[in-house]
């Protein structure tokens, strides 16, 4: 008979779950980011959260979507609802090395391997490149769940500074002449170039080469992250750093910002020699993406103005950019600095010493406004006087309320 003992609890640990002492030592990095926390109290009607990064989709044709989604079941249902490959659909593939030519990219489709998201492309690019102890390179701030693929896989994040040209090339070549004289392995640059979550930066062109020859200097792969480079208010895109080095860059591309991200379709671009390793560990992950996803994206490539549907897009985002901007002018006491996006959805947003965003957030949710605090941002437990804004969801009059709330917030905080 087998006794059936009780799991002993863990030290310093809950005791709710009885597995603690099976987990892979892998999973102590695994923990809730502080935004996902969030949501559950910032998505109560009364409270007017600048704290998600969901995409707006309400200028979305649905009609014409839904006229399409029945197309595809009805002229290519047995194809659709079958598995696929690994590797992606073969038409869509296509499509996307269009779409990556917008900003100077030439690829071939055989080297874009279609992901569940980019987040997945992160997830299979640093299962693909870390063990554990490894270094990736990243701007600090950094976006939040990247920085929970790197913890998951037991790489170490050493941040690198950005000011309002994007990520600084001396600070990254100081992190990498630091890192060779103790010995460390780096293993990527993980960067968003363009309209930068959190930060609402974009690298300035003329940095895009030198940091593309610092990272060849120093013998580390860069992985550029850019769902939002084709959501510059003004239309502009700016160089994709896998334009310059082809063959030193992994480009993350998603569908998420520029169509819908409930369908979950992503992609990598990877230097040719990657790119069987990478369709391998796709195909151990899911082993294919979503056919009929895919098959939604790519009908609706071939058959929209999805140009002229960004471009909708975009003038919503503006507009919302703009509010959240004019009211942080008129409202935020002195001592509070941020960016300026021309893109993307997120403002930055730094407060006087001596405010801390973490501690405050319990009392700005119940004056009924939300955000995501700088600390979930960095994985190094700076961001304290930081926090992220996002202007991509709420109306333009939830925003100028829900700055002005932040405001009041914030000015009691700086009395006591
Ligand atoms: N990278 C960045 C910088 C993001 O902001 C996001 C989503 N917020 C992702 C990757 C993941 O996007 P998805 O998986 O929807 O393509």
């Amino acid at each position: 008979m087998t006794e059936n003992r009780p799991v002993k609890p863990q030290a310093g640990r809950h005791n709710l779950d009885p597995h603690l002492d099976r987990y892979a030592a892998r999973t102590a990095g695994m923990t809730a980011s502080e935004i996902r926390a969030l949501f559950a109290v910032a998505s109560r009607p009364e409270v007017v959260s600048l704290a998600g990064g969901m995409p707006n989709l309400a200028a979305l044709p649905l009609d014409t979507l839904s006229a399409q989604v029945g197309e595809i079941i009805a002229e290519e249902g047995l194809v659709a609802l079958q598995y696929g490959s690994a590797h992606g659909v073969p038409a869509l593939r296509d499509q996307i090395c269009e779409v990556m030519a917008l900003e100077g990219i030439k690829a071939h489709p055989d080297d874009v391997v279609v992901t569940v998201g980019s987040q997945m492309g992160l997830d299979m690019v640093t299962r693909l490149f870390c063990d554990p102890g490894d270094i990736v390179i990243a701007e600090g701030p950094s976006y939040v769940g990247a920085l929970g693929s790197f913890s998951a896989y037991q790489a170490k994040v050493v941040h690198v500074a950005m000011d309002d040209q994007g990520l600084v090339p001396e600070g990254l070549r100081e992190a990498l002449k630091q890192a060779e004289k103790a010995g460390q392995r780096v293993k990527f640059l993980y960067t968003i170039p363009n309209f930068h979550n959190p930060a609402g930066v974009t690298l300035a062109v003329e940095r895009r080469a030198e940091i593309v020859e610092i990272c060849r200097e120093y013998g580390v792969l860069i992985v550029e992250d850019n769902p939002y480079g084709l959501l510059g208010f003004d239309g502009q895109t700016y160089p994709a750093l896998r334009s310059i080095d082809p063959d030193n860059v992994v480009y993350l591309g998603s569908f998420s910002k520029t169509f819908a991200s409930g369908l979950r379709v992503g992609w990598v671009l990877a230097p040719h020699a990657v790119r069987e390793k990478l369709v391998l560990a796709a195909e151990s992950a899911t082993l294919c993406p979503p056919t009929f996803n895919q098959m939604i994206v790519s009908r609706y490539l071939a058959t929209h103005d999805w140009k002229g549907q960004i471009k909708k897009f975009r003038e919503n985002y503006r507009e919302r950019r703009d509010a959240m901007l004019s009211a942080l002018n008129q409202h935020l006491p002195p001592g509070c600095s941020w960016t300026n996006p021309d893109g993307g959805f997120y403002v930055w947003v730094t407060v006087p010493e001596g405010v801390d965003t973490k501690a405050m957030l319990p009392r700005a949710v119940t004056a009924r406004v939300a955000y995501a605090s700088g600390t979930g941002f960095y994985a190094d437990g700076f961001g304290s006087r930081q926090m992220r804004l996002s202007y991509c969801y709420p109306t333009p009059e939830r925003i100028r309320e829900g700055v002005r709330r932040l405001a009041a917030v914030l000015e009691s905080e700086m009395d006591l």
